[in-house]
């Protein structure tokens, strides 16, 4: 990792030198290991860097700008809704009376915190269309795990214990079949069709009485609308099965349709993503679950209600899966979600979906003439583009994301869904200006451009960033966490 550029804080090392400094001790200098087992105690001091406070400040300095984020530039990472985090929602995260609580605190202490938790889930009642709403799961894959347990349990305790099956189409997000791996059930897959939404003769012949329930997302993870959401419902209901709805693409139908009213029973929602909460190592996730009145009684517990005297945890709740995260969910992003929403207000979040929308169309149709695009209708909030005809001429998708960080931006999403060839999925979101989206079109034309007349320099991108091309797998399975051998 070290570069004559940006030496790192070992190298800049001087015996003797310090950040700080200390007035003389006027006060019984202390043993601090008295009393401790010799086994334990430090025979040389640590091997720390000796740096003043301005290399001090250098270093992370120069750390945080090697980082890449929403705050530094374009972000199309498809599936993950990288969005703006409005800094109106850091400012009501770090108010007084919402940051210096404790989640032990008696609830009659902190009824304003458990008022604002209590209008999250009714406002998302209201955006999802669900009967009632729990708040604590901690992102969207825990989300999906807690839905799939809320339906084993209402499928038990109906004795319908032969329903071991959970069905995901093709071009599902991979935490979908592993969250119904997870929770005891055997994924099954059901194909997309040509028009890239999921196949209703194919969904006839794998579902049946063995069925659990459908996992879906909609718009699905081409970005595609399931126009025949309504005739699947029918089709898994009458077999006994409950509907899923993975809410991470509530970004493209919010404020214009709704879970609830396509017929799903169980949803999950990503408030990091689709409202605006810092994520990606940003911060938290919170992956709130709606349900149906049917399946209310196995929502985790305890269930934060309004009682006679004011806002409450209800923990007496005979059928519920059990609690799924310590305290009442990750406070601090529902938190931000609500701000979100109130700063937005109905029409506000209906225009989110607008422009998220009009944005993925207008980069489609521009990137449609250097790139092949697999599926031609109309796409919601996000689009997948194939690298084929690049592949033709030697250069990959895998290098065409590597020459976009040389010209400053994130990569989209890769190589995923997995149904698309050299797939590259694109989500630019409602919160980037034209300009922004025209910068990041003709970059991508230009690229096109390169693999035609000079594909080796695409192949051999990034040229500019600190690091080239890492050798990923090694990184992931024998990381070198430390500077010393
Ligand atoms: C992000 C995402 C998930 C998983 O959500 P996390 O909050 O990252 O756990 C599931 N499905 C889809 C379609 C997603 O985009």
């Amino acid at each position: 990792m070290a570069n004559e550029n940006f030496p790192i804080i070992f190298e800049r090392s001087k015996e003797g030198r310090t950040s700080y400094s200390l007035p003389d001790l006027d006060v019984p200098e202390l043993d601090i290991n008295e009393g401790l087992d010799d086994a334990y105690v430090r025979k040389n001091a640590p091997d720390l860097p000796e740096v003043s406070e301005l290399e001090i400040m250098r270093h992370y300095t120069g750390l945080s700008r090697r980082n890449y984020g929403v705050d530094s530039g374009f972000y199309p990472l498809g599936s993950c809704t990288m969005k703006y985090n409005p800094k109106i929602n850091e400012d009501v995260a770090r108010m007084d009376g919402f940051s210096h609580i404790h989640p032990y605190q008696d609830p009659k202490t902190v009824q304003g915190a458990m008022e604002m938790l209590y209008d999250l889930q009714t406002s998302l009642k209201e955006i999802t269309g669900m009967h009632e709403v729990s708040l604590q799961p901690a992102a969207g894959a825990q989300g999906e795990w807690t839905g799939l347990m809320m339906i084993r349990a209402f499928h038990e305790a109906n004795g319908d214990t032969e329903r071991t099956k959970v069905i995901v189409p093709d071009s599902a997000h991979g935490t979908n079949p592993a969250s119904a791996t997870v929770a005891g059930f055997d994924a099954v897959t059901v194909k997309s069709n040509e028009k890239g939404i999921v196949d209703l003769e194919d969904l006839k012949r794998v579902v049946g009485k063995d069925t659990a329930a459908l996992m879906l997302t909609n718009p699905n993870t081409l970005g595609l609308f399931e126009t025949e959401i309504l005739d699947m419902a029918k089709i898994v209901h009458e077999a006994g099965g409950k509907l899923y709805y993975d809410g991470a693409n509530l970004n493209a139908i919010m404020g214009y349709t709704r879970p609830g009213d396509m017929g799903f029973d169980v949803v999950h929602l990503n408030l990091h993503k689709t409202f605006t909460g810092p994520h990606g190592g940003g911060g938290p996730g919170s992956g709130p679950v709606g349900v149906s009145k049917e399946l209310e009684p196995y929502l985790p517990k305890p269930l934060l209600v309004k009682g006679a005297d004011g806002y409450e945890f209800e923990y007496d709740r005979p059928n519920s899966i059990g609690r799924v995260k310590p305290y009442y969910g990750n406070f601090g992003i529902n938190l931000r979600a609500y701000t979100y929403i109130r700063t937005m207000g109905a029409e506000g979040l209906k225009k989110v979906s607008e422009y998220a929308v009009l944005n993925a169309n207008y980069m489609m149709r521009k990137l449609e003439k250097k790139f092949d695009l697999p599926y031609q209708q109309h796409c919601k909030h996000e689009f997948v583009l194939s690298g084929k005809r690049q592949k033709k001429l030697g250069v990959r998708t895998l290098d065409i994301a590597k020459r976009l960080l040389d010209y400053g931006y994130h990569p989209p999403t890769i190589y995923f869904p997995l149904n698309v060839e050299e797939g590259m999925m694109v989500e630019p979101t409602e919160t980037e200006s034209k300009e922004t989206l025209d910068g990041f079109i003709d970059t991508m034309v230009a690229i096109a451009e390169e693999v035609k007349n000079d594909p080796e320099k695409v192949q051999e991108a990034p040229h500019t960033t600190i690091v080239k091309r890492m050798d990923e797998t090694t990184a992931a399975r024998k990381p070198i966490l430390r500077y010393y051998k």
